[in-house]
């Protein structure tokens, strides 16, 4: 099979790309490795609710069906992201992991286990996600330990004094909501960089919307300083039931070091340490495998013909949120 376009993965970006193309009309097809739409969303913990309101959570041409104020739950995001795909008939192949992206004369050959398609443009849109980040100190953790991509509730937990790992939403989240059952330690590697979601009712997105800063880039010293954690509910008081650590430098059996020299036991590690993409299937000579310089060309990779969706910061500090990812997707369509 031949086709002008061909994006890998169908989560925001793909969807929202996808979208665009099929509104000028070009030829194109997505490939998807999950059994359905949504699924990247799905597999995330019960109780994660997005800090974007559904207003700054929806894809082009289509509401959300939800409160425009409302936070969607990651369930709720991932049937709407499958009724997008089916409202709109977007061509998607499901199953379809690539296995292989190679250099075909002036295109691409992307192999997948139902075969091979040709296309004389790719993006890949398949994620930052793809693999869980854990600090090489875990290999000397005799206790049991998880990353954030695999627990799933407080059920996911052993023992009774827990260490959560990590400096952003998915950690402060996770250490808050174990704080009910298990006895808590917050490792943060910098100080935590908090900012309230609601002021005067109002989301800080709208905010920052209104004032135009979701379409800035962010400078990278700004971006270094790490992930803003958003508080909303009763995540400020869970909080403050945990015990806070300094960042951990190593460990040995039930023991962890932090960078004050001091020692504790623990028996159970919860890793809430960011993730990594896997471009592992590009296999171009001359593909800049490094995401700063995929960032400074805003996608655009030096190999004709080959752009990347869904780099964090990519154009702007919203491009790793389901709001600016589709600007950014508008952008490079313009490109192709
Ligand atoms: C815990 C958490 C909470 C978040 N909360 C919010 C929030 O509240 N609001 C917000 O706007 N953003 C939020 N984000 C950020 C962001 O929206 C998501 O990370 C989003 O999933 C990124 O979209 P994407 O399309 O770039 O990648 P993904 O959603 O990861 O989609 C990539 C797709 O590519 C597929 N794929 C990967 N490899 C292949 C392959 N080889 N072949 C075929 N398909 C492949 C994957 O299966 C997946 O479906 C959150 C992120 C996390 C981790």
């Amino acid at each position: 099979m031949k086709k002008q376009i061909v994006i890998i993965g169908a989560g925001q970006a793909g969807l929202s790309l996808g979208r665009t193309l099929q509104k000028s009309g070009k030829d194109f097809l997505i490939l998807e490795k999950n059994p359905s739409i949504g699924d990247n969303w799905r597999k995330r913990f019960d109780s994660l609710v997005l800090f974007t309101p559904a207003r700054y959570s929806a894809l082009p041409d289509l509401e959300m069906a939800l409160p425009p104020k409302s936070q969607p739950t990651k369930n709720q995001i991932a049937d709407y992201f499958e009724r997008y795909a089916a409202h709109f008939e977007l061509p998607i192949y499901l199953n379809h992991a690539v296995e292989s992206l190679t250099k075909e004369g002036n295109g691409f050959a992307i192999k997948t286990a139902h075969g091979e398609i040709f296309a004389e443009q790719v993006v890949v849109a398949s994620g930052f996600c793809e693999r869980p980040a854990i600090p090489s100190w875990a290999a000397d953790l005799s206790i049991p330990y998880i990353h954030s991509a695999s627990y799933k509730s407080p059920v996911s937990v052993k023992g009774k004094k827990v260490l959560v790992v990590g400096t952003g939403n998915s950690a402060a989240q996770i250490a808050a909501e174990l704080t009910k059952y298990y006895d808590v330690t917050w490792s943060v590697n910098r100080k935590p960089n908090f900012a309230p979601l609601y002021i005067f009712g109002r989301s800080v997105l709208w905010f920052a919307d209104k004032l135009g800063l979701m379409d800035k880039s962010l400078s990278e010293k700004k971006r270094k300083k790490g992930e803003q954690i958003y508080l909303f509910g009763d995540l400020k008081q869970k909080l403050k039931q945990t015990k806070r650590k300094t960042k951990i430098v190593s460990a040995s059996g039930a023991l962890v070091i932090d960078t004050k020299g001091k020692q504790e036991v623990f028996d159970f590690v919860v890793f809430a340490t960011g993730f990594l993409p896997n471009y592992d299937f590009i296999q171009i000579p001359g593909f800049e495998n490094n995401l700063d310089q995929l960032r400074a060309q805003e996608g655009f990779s030096l190999v004709e013909g080959l752009y990347f969706l869904g780099i964090p910061h990519q154009r702007t500090r919203s491009s790793t949120l389901i709001f600016g990812a589709q600007k950014d997707a508008i952008h490079l369509a313009k490109h192709l």
